[in-house]
């Protein structure tokens, strides 16, 4: 694609990298298909190539960010199916990441828009304040119609629609500053991150995920000073807030390594995995910070491809049950790991079937579910129809997000991937599969002795 950007604008790094990307477009569309918003609305405007010219047009002409460009942008999920689709390797992510900060810099939103996300950023990554906002949170569950009825409240019952009506999890979250040692021949020493809405939602994740490594021999250190990886800033536009929060797990995980080394810091919410790895990329003009970011980059390792590299084993328990693995988009397409989970899960003993429209977005995506609450309703109805027409045992990813809004509409148990694995090798059932063995019993496709039976031989 032709460009006409100035020599003064080229000066702005971030303006001569979005440069070099739109050049890589050819305009084939072949993107489109795959859009999950394109796939929906069926507004050129609404798939990648339509927010690439917008994008384009905005840029050039160094215009203020227009209703109909934000309106377009907002709508995206950044689930970056368009990438992995994309044969010139256009970095769409990096592109609507700028977008996004521009929009943010120029644009004036609604007074509610800027409520909503200014709750998002100020609640979400700070874990003791989101675990503190949950139980409130319930409280109000029974008032959702109410609430969605009620105009310019919609979002507001969106995210209240989210919150899981139990409290997640068996055990406690793990203390920061714990460390813990492996078991039999030492195999490494390597950082669980913990992030911030995940130990609230579900902190079985974690806990299934140490107690895995060490029985794997690792040493798994709980870092002391880490909070949100700067995801949900960075997907909001909000560039300043997102580099602060790289810069503090950076300087919280390289403390670690300089401490007593570290071969991994292992990732278990794919989406943040995405947001770690981009680090070197977002931090690439601060002379303090580019190069820890780059060490920081290839350290993070999301647990599946940990397990992949460095061995998994051996099986415990062959619990035959079967398994839908949803990929997450920021598995699939923003990391690319597209084999591990499911080779993983097979040899535990799992019996994996895959999702029709694996690549098509569950409609999570961050925050989008609570500010495009319409079209996240209607990918999440499309997943779930997807999902339960392969009539699954249990359905494993390996996001958080994902986790959540699947869970939310469907009666099938959700787990992590890693709770399965951890299970198979000789830990604890996931509680969420003890609890969901009650409805298995009533499905007609698998005989109640069978999964007696399974769970039994599992444990
Ligand atoms: S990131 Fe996803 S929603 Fe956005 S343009 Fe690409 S495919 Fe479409
Ligand atoms: S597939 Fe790639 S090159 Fe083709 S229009 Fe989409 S982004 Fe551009």
């Amino acid at each position: 694609m032709q460009t006409r950007f100035t020599a003064k604008q080229l000066s702005d790094p971030d303006v001569a990298h979005c440069e070099k990307i739109l050049r890589s477009c050819v305009h084939c569309g072949f993107c489109t298909a795959t859009c999950p918003t394109y796939v929906l609305l069926g507004d050129e405007l609404d798939g990648p190539r339509g927010r690439i010219n917008l994008i384009k047009d905005m840029l050039e002409n160094d215009r203020p960010a227009t209703d109909e460009v934000v309106t377009h942008v907002d709508r995206c999920l950044s689930c970056l199916s368009c990438m992995t689709t994309c044969p010139s390797g256009v970095n769409y992510m990096h592109l609507v990441d700028h977008a996004r900060a521009h929009i943010e810099r120029t644009y004036r939103r609604t007074f509610e828009d800027r409520m909503m996300r200014a709750l998002i950023a100020f609640v979400l990554p700070r874990r003791r304040l989101f675990a503190l906002s949950l139980a409130p949170a319930r409280l109000m569950r029974p008032f959702l119609p109410v609430l969605r009825r009620i105009p310019g409240l919609d979002r507001l019952a969106a995210m209240l629609a989210l919150v899981p009506r139990r409290r997640g999890g068996s055990r406690p979250s793990m203390r920061a500053g714990t460390t813990l040692a492996g078991e039999g021949f030492p195999a490494g020493r390597v950082i669980v991150m913990q992030g911030c809405v995940q130990p609230a939602l579900n902190p079985d994740i974690m806990r299934a995920t140490v107690d895995m490594l060490v029985r794997h021999g690792h040493e798994v250190v709980i870092a002391r000073g880490e909070g949100c990886c700067g995801a949900l800033a960075h997907h909001l536009g909000r560039k300043e807030e997102a580099l602060r929060a790289a810069r503090r797990m950076i300087d919280t995980w390289l403390g670690e390594v300089k401490r007593a080394g570290v071969d991994a810091v292992i990732v278990t919410a794919s989406g943040c995995g995405t947001t770690i790895k981009d680090y070197a990329h977002m931090l690439r003009e601060d002379p303090e910070y580019a190069g820890k970011a780059e060490r920081v980059r290839a350290l993070a390792k999301d647990v599946h491809e940990f397990l992949e590299e460095r061995g998994f084993g051996p099986t415990a328990r062959e619990t035959g049950l079967r398994v839908a693995y949803h990929a997450a988009c920021s598995m699939q397409h923003g990391q690319k790991i597209r084999k591990a989970p499911r080779a993983l899960l097979e040899v535990a003993g799992f019996e994996v079937v895959d999702v029709p429209e694996g690549h098509i977005c569950c409609g999570s995506a961050g925050s989008y579910n609570i500010l495009q609450p319409e079209i996240a309703g209607a990918l999440k109805e499309r997943k779930i129809a997807n999902i339960e027409r392969v009539k699954p045992d249990l359905i494993a990813t390996g996001n958080i997000g994902c986790m959540t809004q699947i869970a939310s509409a469907t009666s099938i148990p959700v787990v992590h991937t890693v709770e399965l694995l951890n299970w198979a090798s000789g830990g604890e059932m996931p509680p969420v599969l003890r609890r969901g063995l009650a409805s298995l019993e009533q499905g007609a496709e698998k005989s109640t002795a069978q999964v007696r039976e399974s769970a039994a031989a599992a444990g």
